[in-house]
């Protein structure tokens, strides 16, 4: 496949469709594969890499880049895409500067499950019949394939794209996911249960805003965690009010509009589990106003943005019987 996306890059490049490629590059290690900018068929060879551990949104940087001189080439998985509509919803990307080509997605795999296992000094790896092969420093390792992917393919809503201007391989489907089953749980839970969860999950944070900066959902020029005069700028959090407060407050902003692409749990340095905050919103929306989808579309009013005399009211939540 990556030799195919470079050559449709440069092609897409020679004619001028393009002046840009959005992909990605390896950083120092073999995991660690990061979104980067091209301008050059010859930099697409040295650097460009679609690979098992290619699991970066590239989404999120168009709204930069969208906005520069000239068109920019995107190679959107079908996850990404649903957060590339949504910032088209919001008028927060430029869609005529960006040339969308749709690739199939994952499942991406998780360089820390593979770690976890005590396998270290990863060169490369090869899916052999659903057995992960590991090239390592040390030789070769062997592991199920299925324990080293990453949390949000493990529970992909859709090999669906919904917007793109050309497609390489094969266009899959929405899928039955069974991305609410973890937030199920903890709706089973009791009230001190559940806090003391989230208090154990929260309690990791060291407030490196990694979440939020990786968020398609947060693209506010000026956050409000960033204010200066707020007193919780940009700073590790005092106390368990300040852990709560900044993944509170930001699963509030993103209601309605978080696509549940899982990107704000895969950078946590910390392994907090964030998506189930958003799932929990996501599917409260679904069974109060009906199922939405963010990203779905670009022409649908989303649930909380507009008013309806048969809403639900908020009292609802108790006769539903949550403590
Ligand atoms: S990425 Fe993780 S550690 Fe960093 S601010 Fe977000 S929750 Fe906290
Ligand atoms: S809150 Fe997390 S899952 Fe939702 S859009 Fe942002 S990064 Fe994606
Ligand atoms: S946390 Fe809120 S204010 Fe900050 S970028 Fe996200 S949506 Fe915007």
């Amino acid at each position: 496949m990556q030799e195919a996306m470079i050559n449709k890059a440069k092609q897409l490049l020679a004619d001028g469709t393009v002046d840009r490629v959005i992909g990605w590059k390896r950083g120092e290690f073999a995991y660690d594969i990061t979104p980067a900018v091209f301008e050059t068929a010859e930099e697409l060879v040295a650097d460009f890499v679609y690979d098992d551990f290619t699991s970066a949104n590239v989404s999120k940087y168009l709204v930069k880049e969208s906005r520069k001189e000239g068109r920019i080439l995107a190679f959107l998985k079908p996850c990404d895409t649903y957060s590339f509509n949504q910032l088209i919803k919001e008028h927060r990307v430029v869609r005529e500067n960006v040339y969308i080509v749709g690739i199939p997605g994952g499942p991406k795999l998780d360089a820390e499950k593979i770690k976890a296992k005590g396998i270290t000094g990863i060169l490369s790896v090869k899916n052999d019949n659903y057995t992960l092969k590991i090239d390592t420093i040390y030789g070769e390792e062997t592991m199920p394939f299925y324990e080293a992917v990453l949390d949000k393919c493990a529970s992909c809503k859709s090999k669906k794209h919904v917007i793109y201007d050309e497609l390489m391989g094969e266009e899959g489907d929405v899928l039955d996911s069974n991305r609410f089953d973890m937030v199920e749980k903890l709706e089973n839970m009791t009230a001190q249960e559940r806090f003391e969860f989230w208090r154990e999950q929260l309690s990791k944070c060291i407030r490196c805003n990694a979440c939020r900066n990786v968020c398609p959902a947060c693209t506010c020029e000026k956050c409000v965690f960033d204010n200066p005069d707020s007193g919780i700028e940009n700073k590790a959090p005092s106390d368990s009010f300040e852990e709560n407060m900044f993944h509170i407050i930001r699963a509030f902003h993103v209601a309605g509009r978080c696509t549940d692409c899982g990107e704000c749990s895969r950078v946590c340095p910390q392994n907090i589990p964030l998506h189930l905050l958003n799932r929990k919103f996501i599917k409260d929306i679904n069974a109060f106003y009906g199922e939405y989808q963010a990203g779905e579309d670009i022409v649908s009013r989303a649930p909380l943005n507009e008013y309806k005399q048969d809403d639900c009211e908020a009292g609802i939540v108790h006769e539903r019987g949550v403590e």
